[in-house]
């Protein structure tokens, strides 16, 4: 892959200083690629190329269902080079093929289904109340789009964004995490033979701080949608301020998992619910913004559920991306893993019993040796009380804290408890409960007898600081346009408002 990593005005470029990023797999350290590492320069170029583009209106005002077939085309061509995808992604975050292969899939049908709801998006008319008006919506662009991306599911949180912001005719920048740029140029490439014109779309490789800070503040951007943690979203946030955007903000999640005692009375009905608690708290390590990683146990079942929980975490198999035998891969880096561990150590501290892992995960399990790679043994926290910070803390990483409770207030009032509110699950066997306490949860999505599933039609978004705005569904699409409001007076005359002297 060649090193003129940005992708502005249609062209593959360096870096303006010549400045690269070499990057690395988080599982074994092994050299992945060179990717060009922008500066505020590059950025400014990037900008000023969408806002050319944008500004010249031979995107935003082409027939909506046009953009919608060239997204269609998208999502074609991502299925068509899913293998270069997947292998890039699993790379560049050391998540298994099989899972980058689930991500892609669901990049494919993001497209698609901004692809088709392009097509319908015709405004609509409104009753002015009066025969002699005709008042109509109509739907337009915002204009320049900063789109910035972690690294925990870097192409997926970019496609929630790219797809929409284009098919509501907006031109863009994408600033990836810097970890992790590979499928972000994949996409530009695909983007590119699908037919988007030069300058529309945009990508910047490079560090937040420097190449990413422009982003909210200049002020040929219009809107920034923001994926990533809560600090740094709460800076960008207020510096976009500045200049008044359009801004969405996708942060963090501490999110309850509830368990009432009648959902697990069976063998076969505690398995299911371990299990998906075990999906929740360690799928990709836990790197996972709606991650499971705060159990609510009913007080009666806790120790059938924990004791089960972590018997099965302890068998989790970590180990290289492609090894057959792996079950989940690495930290993303050293730092990361750090703090993780920090966190876990608090816990610890606070009076928490650490009933499995609370360490790196070193040797060989069965799946390549960990040794060069940054894994965390899966964790869990038990006999939490919600005094302690680790009930509060997202750790985004391979840990669930477990709390108890006796009464159906109580399990919401936990679940509640917490300055965030991404998602939930809860699970019962009384529909009439489990609904109860689904619609008295704060969070954006809530599961019943489920843990994680999303769909391209439904929002997602956070309550409280999991921040504002929402991705996916008609409102993802609404996030980038501009309602527009246009009162035709057919009768037009003197009001006599003022007397005419
Ligand atoms: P991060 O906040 O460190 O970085 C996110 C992105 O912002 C990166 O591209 C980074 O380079 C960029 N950035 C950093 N400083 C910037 C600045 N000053 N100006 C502009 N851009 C800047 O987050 P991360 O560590 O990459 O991701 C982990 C976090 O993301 C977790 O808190 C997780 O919960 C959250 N997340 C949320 C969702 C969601 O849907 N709500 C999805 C995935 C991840």
């Amino acid at each position: 892959m060649t090193t003129a990593t940005l992708y502005i005005g249609g062209r593959w470029e360096a870096a303006a200083d010549g400045g690269t990023r070499e990057i690395r797999c988080p599982a074994d350290g092994s050299p992945v690629g060179t990717v060009s590492e922008a500066t505020a320069k590059d950025t400014e170029r990037a900008i000023a190329a969408a806002r050319e583009a944008f500004d010249a209106g031979e995107w935003s005002t082409r027939p909506t269902a046009e953009r919608g077939d060239l997204l269609l085309r998208v999502a074609a061509e991502i299925r068509r080079r899913k293998d270069e995808f997947v292998r890039a992604e699993t790379l560049d975050t050391g998540k298994r093929p099989y899972e980058s292969e689930i991500d892609m899939d669901d990049i494919a049908g993001c497209f698609d289904y901004f692809g088709k709801l392009a097509g319908q998006d015709a405004g609509r008319i409104v009753d002015a109340g009066s025969p002699d008006v005709l008042s109509r919506i109509v739907y337009e662009p915002v204009g320049v789009c900063a789109l910035i991306t972690p690294w925990n599911y870097p192409l997926l949180q970019a496609a929630w964004k790219v797809a929409p912001a284009l098919a509501a005719g907006n031109t863009f920048v994408l600033k990836p995490a810097e970890l992790t740029p590979h499928t972000s140029i994949l996409l530009m490439e695909v983007l590119e033979t699908a037919g988007v014109p030069a300058g529309v779309a945009n990508l910047i490789t490079g560090a937040g701080a420097t190449a990413g800070a422009p982003l909210s503040t200049h002020p040929h951007v219009d809107l920034v949608s923001f994926t990533g943690g809560l600090v740094t979203g709460r800076k960008l946030g207020a510096a976009a301020m500045g200049s008044v955007k359009k801004v969405a903000l996708e942060l963090g999640g501490k999110n309850p998992n509830v368990i009432f005692a009648d959902a697990v009375q069976t063998d076969e009905d505690l398995a299911t619910a371990v299990d998906n608690a075990l999906n929740g708290a360690f799928l990709h390590s836990g790197q996972v913004c709606s991650a499971g990683a705060r159990l609510v146990v009913e007080e009666s079942v806790h120790d059938r559920f924990v004791d089960a929980l972590v018997q099965r975490a302890e068998r989790i198999v970590l180990g290289l991306p492609f090894e057959k035998a792996t079950e989940t891969g690495p930290l993303i880096s050293a730092e990361h893993r750090d703090k993780v561990d920090a966190y876990v150590r608090r816990a610890k501290e606070q009076g928490a019993t650490i009933r499995t892992g609370g360490a790196n995960a070193t040797g060989d399990m069965g799946a390549g040796s960990l040794d060069d790679g940054y894994f965390y043994l899966p964790t869990v926290i038990d006999d939490v009380t919600s005094t302690m910070d680790c009930a509060h803390d997202e750790a985004f990483g391979p840990t669930v804290t477990v709390e108890t409770f006796t009464t159906e207030d109580e399990a919401v009032q936990i679940a509640n408890d917490t300055e965030y509110g991404l998602a939930g699950a809860v699970w019962s066997n009384d529909a009439g409960k489990a609904d109860r306490v689904a619609s008295r949860l704060r969070h954006g999505t809530v599961w019943i007898n489920e843990f994680g599933p999303y769909l391209p039609q439904a929002e997602w978004g956070g309550y409280g600081q999991s921040g504002f705005g929402r991705e996916l569904g008609p409102t993802g699409l609404a996030e980038y346009q501009e309602a527009k409001h246009i009162y035709r007076n057919l009768r037009p005359g003197v009001t006599g408002w003022f007397a005419q002297r």
